[in-house]
């Protein structure tokens, strides 16, 4: 894919980020936007690269590993978040590469990224992930279970918690799931909030993101065969 594509793709999406935050009286400039690289072949990462952005995000470990290792010895200013689920099994691995890890969901996982952050001392800023739909298939600690699980993370894992991020259920209007996640950050004093994917990041200006994880309309559609 050509450079210049993706520098579009993302040029238009910034616009309508700094347009919509604008609408809202937000600055722009806070809302920051993760490109998600999951299954998106190499030539398409490189001229994303290209283009000069460098915040990513990827949902499986030994993926991000094939996408980021090498590039991210070619490029030591790139920043990755891990969005997707972790077991607790490849905590170490995640923990060597990335930057920020946005699932943080249940106690175990906590004690475990803690023990590595310590051992590797790579001491990152983490997001708790909220199962805000209470959907059984998906990640995510309840809402009901926050407080506590937050408590234990900050005050038993030393855990550097900066916010909450949340997937809202396909069919369900995805800005009531955004609205909840906000009320609960403000709650809990977190400052940050990942919410907004491509088809509705614009919905989650108005509730206070300050990362979008943005895949397809960053990068085209992915090929899954
Ligand atoms: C894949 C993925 C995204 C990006 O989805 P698009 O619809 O392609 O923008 C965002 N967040 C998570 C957690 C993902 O797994």
């Amino acid at each position: 894919m050509p450079v210049e594509t993706i520098r579009q793709n993302i040029a238009a999406i910034r616009e309508t980020v700094a347009k919509t935050a604008k609408d809202w009286d937000r600055n722009g400039d806070d809302v920051k936007l993760i490109a998600v690289s999951k299954v998106q072949p190499d030539d398409r990462i490189d001229a994303a690269l290209a283009a000069g952005h460098r915040l990513y995000g990827e949902n499986r470990v030994q993926e991000a590993q094939q996408h980021w290792t090498h590039r991210k010895e070619q490029f030591p200013d790139v920043e990755l978040h891990l969005i997707g689920p972790l077991q607790t099994n490849k905590a170490k691995d995640a923990v060597a590469l990335f930057d920020c890890i946005q699932t943080v969901d249940r106690p175990k996982l906590a004690k475990e990224l803690a023990k590595e952050m310590e051992k590797q001392n790579r001491h990152l800023p983490c997001f708790i992930q909220v199962n805000t739909g209470e959907e059984e298939q998906k990640a995510g600690i309840l809402p009901s279970e926050l407080d506590d699980f937050l408590t234990a993370c900050r005050n038993d894992h030393k855990l550097n918690i900066i916010g909450l991020m949340a997937i809202p259920p396909v069919n369900e209007p995805a800005g009531m799931h955004f609205a909840m996640l906000s009320q609960m950050a403000q709650k809990h004093n977190l400052p940050e909030l990942s919410i907004g994917m491509s088809g509705d990041y614009k919905k989650a200006i108005p509730c206070g993101a300050t990362y979008i994880r943005v895949g397809t309309a960053v990068f085209g559609e992915r090929d899954y065969t």
